[in-house]
């Protein structure tokens, strides 16, 4: 191992739903030549297959059913040279805008209650993660997917905040949403995470907390930025 590879640490970037934890997260990664992965995609290409599938529908999970089913699941991320990032693939296709589509939204938190899915995607979170150099988020990547990260960031907004940027950002896309159905989505994300009994969205002790309601986005990177810099020279 030479001395840039015992330098590298895990960036752990949990919190609520919509608060603008993949945009830090990717800025950093690239600010550090460090692999970025976004674990609520993986959840999101998981309920894909199950509404596929009609194991999902109408707000309902057959859990049993999907249980079943998970050693069918393949998920994989490819770089896409013209967007300039990883994209989720779902058993050999591209999903990345399906996975971001409202009907996944409103059935992901349900699926991502299941001991079993949790748990298949728990250890391939971490083999991605064990050469380290990696910035995941997610909501249980301090807590339980790498608890010996050497950062932590807990990151939070009001919910009128993280739901008028979703709507912002859906409505840029050509996206037809209503406000309040993207703030209930936001609340009621949160409420299935934090009170699941499988590895609940919270913080880990060691967290640093970004609240973020009034900060831009150069401001956020920077604070990010200045953290990391710190773990990597004391590390
Ligand atoms: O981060 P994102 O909003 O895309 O995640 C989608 C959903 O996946 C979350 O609402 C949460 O229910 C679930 N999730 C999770 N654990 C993670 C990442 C996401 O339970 N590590």
């Amino acid at each position: 191992m030479n001395q840039t590879d015992s330098k590298k640490i895990v960036i752990a970037i949990d919190g609520h739903s919509s608060c603008g934890k993949s945009t830090v997260a990717k800025q950093l990664a690239k600010q550090l030549g460090y692999l970025y992965l976004d674990s609520g995609a993986m959840y999101r290409a998981v309920t894909l297959f199950a509404l596929r599938n009609q194991l999902a529908k109408n707000g309902t999970v057959d859990e049993q059913g999907l249980i079943d089913r998970l050693e069918e699941i393949k998920i994989e991320f490819h770089w896409n040279e013209a967007s300039r990032q990883n994209e989720t693939y779902l058993n050999g296709e591209n999903v990345e805008e399906e996975i971001r589509q409202l009907p996944v939204a409103n059935h992901v938190s349900p699926v991502a209650t299941i001991k079993e899915v949790r748990q298949a995607m728990v250890k391939q979170q971490q083999e991605l993660g064990k050469n380290k150099g990696i910035v995941m988020d997610g909501r249980d990547i301090g807590t339980v997917v790498f608890p010996q990260a050497e950062l932590k960031i807990f990151m939070t907004a009001s919910p009128e905040v993280r739901a008028q940027r979703r709507y912002d950002e859906l409505t840029a896309k050509g996206q037809q949403v209503q406000l309040d159905e993207i703030l209930k989505n936001v609340e009621d994300r949160d409420r299935i995470d934090s009170g699941r009994k499988e590895s609940p969205l919270m913080r880990a002790d060691d967290a640093l907390i970004l609240d973020n309601s009034y900060l831009n986005r150069e401001e956020q990177l920077k604070w990010a930025v200045e953290r990391a810099k710190e773990r990597i020279e004391n590390c």
